[in-house]
This record gives structure tokens, C-alpha cells and sequence, in this order.
């Protein structure tokens, strides 16, 4: 590996004061993967030891400085080494006072846990999740990364209940690749929404963490020129109203992951005004994109000629409206509803019933179409991922159209105290549906459908809602500016008795 593209300044220290992000050193998987301090990580792994391996050359070629090596928990084995702590013949109790004290003796540290399975061996499930749940602040207030192993498929109640306590999930699988069986991993969560469930083939050869990344493995990031990158985006930047996208080759779902596949079919053929209305609080980081895109021939941003079909809402009389929009939010939500609705005309609400019907429709012919195997429900859980994504398209749309109607221009954040409110007024005019939305983490919410229209009769292996979790993720974008994920956890359609969701509020 060449040493201009790590950074030789590097130290977990300086970052986790610039950022509050980690750092792991390696570029591929720190573009990939995002991680706050103050957080857990799930490691799944459906192979012996790839994830232990994996983490053990990440942190042990990658990183600056070895004085901020990771401390390894196991309740088994001898302590080899001093980043080692054994927990030997301990209850549930002993351990989570041990981890207490190792937590404040290590803050700001990362810590690696194989102890799990073996708790979840001797104690009930139950205990261990909410002993798990228990250590969430604690992590939090350590400022702590802690990543927990946990072999896939053999606890699974657990896997799935724990989901809303971790930050994210790193699942690490094994595919037929081309010639040989290969390894991946798949970021959930804890990453940009590009690679949210994308599988990165990965090898381990000697010291080095080889990713598949840009047409192959390598532990290097190409670096556009910075010269060349400011100029594009000092013309973009420059000419919102006159410049548009167009799609200069076909681009390939190859070299396009699907999400920016996804988000450039949403935006090819409009201004770069009407992007910034529709993705704001990430308008930044798609103005960046598409000035990668556009050196490598994938997109033209070209001036337009004549008008564009686009209805972007104007500035107008906007001291008397914004004054109603905030009288609207500081009232019941019924009373809100009631009169944005008379405020708006007509709204057009899609009936609980086609929805459900169409929901059935689409997941049986899913069903029989990807069979009963595993690499059928990764590439379920992919079309549910697109869906998602349309769910969240559709809700920016309706969200500006609102804004609009209601006098307000695009352009003014509403304080995120006025969140919940916001979704459950989303919630109960588009749906019908009465969500139960509560704060259980500095960034963290939890919205519980007790009658999802989606997935009534459904029967399925994993979450099927993700058009509301999409939704979500859409309001919380145009309305208040914010970068989200919103992911579901639990699903009626697997026989849960509501549909669960967790928003987190990612870093700004
Ligand atoms: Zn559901």
C-alpha cells in the first residue's frame, strides 16, 4: 500500500475530537463505514471466525497508533496480551460490573466482545438483552466503540431484539463468487445510505484487508483532484436555476451502487435548484457526487435550454403563513391534521385496503420468485431496500408540495422539536395510521405502528414496510434538514404483534 493515501497524521485521538466518527485508519472501509463514538456494533458472523480475523487486521495494520489498540472481552481462553481481559466463571452480574469498570478505565477506547455468546449459553435471552440494553448509556457516556460478535443464525431472537439497542450491524457472509467462494461484508445502519446492505467482497492477505472497491480489492481510495472538484462545484454551486443533469452514458448497475442509481434516476433531467429542494439537508454531499460523476463521464451538467417542467414552490407572503404553520404545530395533532388538511384542499389519501392489497400482491410474486434460499432473502431484503426508497421520493415530494401549498417557502428548517409531532401528523393524514413515537436515545427514536396498512396478511422473513420507513426518512430530510436513517425492526408480517421502527439522527 502507498503511504500518500493513509494519512500519515492520523491518530484515533485528533479524530475523535475533530468528528466523534471512528477511524480506523483504512480508507476503504472508513469511506464505507460510519461509526460514532458512544456506540455499539453487532458483528454477525455466518462463518467461523471471519469476523474475529476481520477486525483483528483492521485494527492491527491500519491504525497509527498502537498505543489505542482494541480491548478484546472473553469469558474463555487465557490473557495473552494486556488489550486481552478474561472474565472467567462469572455470572451475568459480575460481568456487567466488570465491563463497567473496564468502560471507565478505557474511555474513548474501542472494545471487541466475544463474551456473548457464551452469556446467551447460560442465561436466558430475555436477561442478556436487557443487561445489553443496560450497557447502552454506559457505552454512550464511556464514549466508547464496543463491537459485539455474534454467530448468524444461531441466536436468532436475539439478533433480531437487539437491533434497536446497536448503532448498526456489520454482517459477514460467505457467496459463491465466479471461481471460489468469497467473503463480504454488509454495513446495516452504521453507514452512508449507499452502501446501507451492499456487500463488499473482501480477502485478508498477510496484514492487509483487501475490499472490493472501485473494480477491485485494495485498501486505497482513488482521490479525485480537490482543483477539480472546486471548480465543478463552484459552477454548480454558481447556476442552480440554469444548470441541469443529464446522464451522459448509461451508467451501469456495476459501478453504481443501487442507491445512487436510484438517486440519479430522481434527478436526471432536473435543476440543480429543484435537487436542493428536494434533498437539502444532503444537497452538500450529491453536488460533491455528481462532480465525481460528472469527471468520470457518468453525468453532464449542462446548461438548460428553455424551461424545465418542474414545479418548485415560490417564496410568497411567507411572515403571515409561517405564523399559522407554527400556530398548526404547537396544537394536538388532530387539531394540526384538521387544519393543514383545510388549509391544503382536497389531500388524497391512498385507502388502507389497496394498499395492503398491493403490498400482498407485490411480496407473494417476491416470495415465489426468490425461493426459500439465503441469497434469496439478501436480494429481498435489496427490493425492499428500493422500495424504501421510493417510499422516501415520494414522501420529499409531498412534503415540498405541502410546504408550498401552505405558503411556506423551501426553505426554512423546522426546529426538530417539533419531530414527533411532524410524523405523526404525516402518519395520520397519508394514513390513517395513529403512530406511537418516543425518544430512546440522544438520537434515537422509536415509531410503533400498532395497524400498519402494509403488511396486514402478509407473511415474510423480514421487515416489509419499509415504504413508511422510507417516508419517514423523507419528512425528516425536506422538513427538517436532517440526515436520518430509519430502518424497521419488527414486522407484523413476522408475526410480531406491531410494526416497530428505529430513526436515528445521523452525524450532520
Ligand atoms: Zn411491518
Amino acid at each position: 500500500m502507498s503511504q500518500n493515501t493513509k494519512s500519515d497524521s492520523f491518530s484515533f485521538e485528533g479524530a475523535r475530537r475533530a468528528e466523534n466518527l471512528l477511524q480506523t485508519g483504512h480508507p476503504v472501509f472508513d469511506k464505507i463505514v460510519k461509526i460514532r463514538y458512544g456506540s455499539s456494533i453487532l458483528m454477525l458472523d455466518e462463518t467461523f471466525s471471519g469476523a474475529k480475523n476481520f477486525l483483528s487486521v483492521l485494527f492491527g495494520s491500519y491504525a497509527k497508533d498502537r498505543a489505542d489498540a482494541p480491548i478484546e472481552v472473553r469469558m474463555r481462553g487465557k490473557a495473552e496480551s494486556e488489550n486481552v481481559v478474561v472474565i472467567q466463571d462469572s455470572s451475568i452480574s459480575e460481568v456487567s460490573i466488570a465491563l463497567s469498570a473496564l468502560r471507565e478505565k478505557h474511555r474513548g477506547r474501542i472494545l471487541i466482545h466475544h463474551e456473548l455468546p457464551d452469556l446467551l449459553i447460560s442465561n436466558n435471552a430475555e436477561v442478556v438483552l436487557k443487561t445489553f440494553q443496560f450497557w447502552q448509556p454506559k457505552t454512550m457516556d464511556a464514549t466508547t466503540v464496543e463491537f459485539y460478535l455474534l454467530p448468524k443464525g444461531t441466536f436468532e431472537e436475539v439478533e433480531k431484539k437487539i437491533l434497536p439497542f446497536v448503532e448498526g450491524v456489520v454482517e459477514i457472509n460467505v457467496r459463491d463468487g465466479e471461481k471460489r467462494s468469497e467473503l463480504t461484508f454488509t454495513p446495516i445502519g452504521c453507514c452512508e445510505h449507499e452502501h446501507h446492505l451492499r456487500s463488499f467482497p473482501y480477502k485478508i492477505e498477510g496484514e492487509r484487508l483487501l475490499i472490493e472497491w472501485a473494480g477491485g480489492y485494495t485498501d486505497e481510495v482513488r482521490e479525485f483532484s480537490t482543483e477539480t472538484v472546486d471548480r465543478l462545484l463552484n459552477r454548480y454551486t454558481g447556476n442552480l436555476d440554469s444548470l441541469k443533469v443529464v446522464a451522459s452514458s448509461r451508467p451501469s448497475l456495476a459501478t453504481l451502487s443501487v442507491y445512487d442509481y436510484w438517486l440519479l434516476s430522481q434527478i436526471v433531467g432536473k435543476s440543480l435548484r429543484y435537487v436542493s429542494m428536494i434533498f437539502p439537508e444532503q444537497f452538500e454531499a450529491i453536488l460533491k457526487k455528481l462532480s465525481h460523476w460528472d469527471i468520470d463521464g457518468l453525468v453532464k451538467v449542462v446548461e438548460s435550454e428553455g424551461s424545465l417542467k418542474e414545479h418548485l414552490p415560490k417564496e410568497s407572503e411567507p411572515k403571515f403563513q409561517r405564523r399559522f404553520v407554527s400556530l398548526a404545530l404547537a396544537l394536538p395533532t388532530r387539531v394540526t391534521s384538521a387544519l393543514i388538511a383545510a388549509k391544503t384542499g382536497k389531500i388524497h389519501r391512498v385507502p388502507a385496503d389497496v394498499l395492503s392489497a398491493s403490498r400482498m400482491a407485490t411480496v407473494s410474486l417476491l416470495n415465489i420468485l426468490l425461493e426459500n434460499t439465503s441469497a434469496g432473502e439478501a436480494q429481498m431484503r435489496r427490493i425492499i431496500e428500493l422500495e424504501k426508497r421510493f417510499g422516501e421520493i415520494t414522501a420529499r415530494l409531498t412534503a415540498l408540495k405541502r410546504i408550498s401549498h401552505l405558503g411556506e417557502g423551501p426553505n426554512p428548517k423546522v426546529d426538530m422539536k417539533h419531530l414527533e409531532k411532524i410524523i405523526a401528523t404525516t402518519f395520520l393524514i397519508g394514513y390513517q395510521i395513529r403512530p406511537k413515537i418516543r425518544k430512546i436515545s440522544g438520537h434515537g427514536y422509536e415509531i410503533v405502528l400498532t395497524d400498519c396498512s402494509l403488511c396486514k396478511e402478509i407473511t415474510a422473513k423480514t421487515p416489509v414496510c419499509s415504504q413508511f420507513s422510507g417516508t419517514i426518512e423523507g419528512i425528516c430530510g425536506v422538513v427538517f434538514k436532517l440526515r436520518t436513517s430509519c430502518e424497521e425492526v419488527d414486522c407484523r408480517a413476522m408475526g410480531e404483534k406491531v410494526c416497530r421502527f428505529v430513526l436515528n439522527i445521523m452525524q450532520q
